[in-house]
């Protein structure tokens, strides 16, 4: 993986892009960049690592579902000033890769806030879009059923891999590949730490 191929394709494709050695001097920089504003955030391990949320509820209103009444608050994060996510991986090529269940964090990520972060662990980063699509369908979602302790192969067999289920409890139900800045957005902004973050 070649990090100023990353950065300079995804700048090519229209985002702003930003790199951090630690989450801490990320987490500053997140803070400072958007203090007053009404903050939305996707459903994320990365997010949860960082301490990203305690942080910014600082200075904003942050509406997550993962820590307020869940349908409220991913109504509330869709029509937020900011929206801030994680992705299940990005491509050298320049492609956010996310699979999703309930649908707030594709739809969030896409359309209509001022400003869109996407904060991604070196971890994430493949070399290929295809490369980027398995490790979201073989590593980020599995360890999520796991998580989430669903009645999945995912979860529940030995093997971390994606079984392409038929489970009434499936997590994965539509994919997400963003590979230009989305109109409906002001800004996006791919903000990459050199640490392994999340899934
Ligand atoms: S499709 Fe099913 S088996 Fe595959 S990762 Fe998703 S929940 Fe797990």
């Amino acid at each position: 993986m070649q990090l100023d191929q990353v950065i300079s394709q995804f700048k090519e494709e229209g985002f702003r892009v930003t790199y951090f050695d630690t989450s801490e001097e990320a987490v500053a920089y997140l803070c400072t960049e958007n203090e007053g504003k009404t903050i939305g955030f996707g459903g994320s391990v990365t997010l949860e690592e960082t301490g990203l949320f305690d942080a910014l509820s600082k200075e904003n209103t942050v509406f997550w579902h993962w820590k307020q009444p869940s349908k409220e608050a991913r109504d509330h994060a869709a029509n937020a000033e900011v929206y801030i996510t994680s992705a299940n991986a990005v491509s050298q090529t320049g492609e956010i890769v996310n699979i999703d269940g309930t649908g707030n964090r594709v739809a969030a990520i896409n359309y209509g806030h001022e400003k869109v972060y996407v904060i991604i662990g070196i971890n994430k980063i493949e070399d290929t879009l295809e490369q980027a699509i398995w490790r979201a369908r073989n590593i980020a979602a599995p360890l999520n059923a796991r998580r989430l302790h669903t009645k999945t192969p995912c979860a529940m067999g030995e093997e971390v891999r994606c079984y392409d289920c038929k489970s009434p409890e499936r997590i994965c139900r539509g994919f997400s590949i963003i590979n230009r800045k989305m109109s409906g957005n002001q800004e996006m902004e791919l903000v990459l730490i050199d640490e392994a973050l999340g899934y």
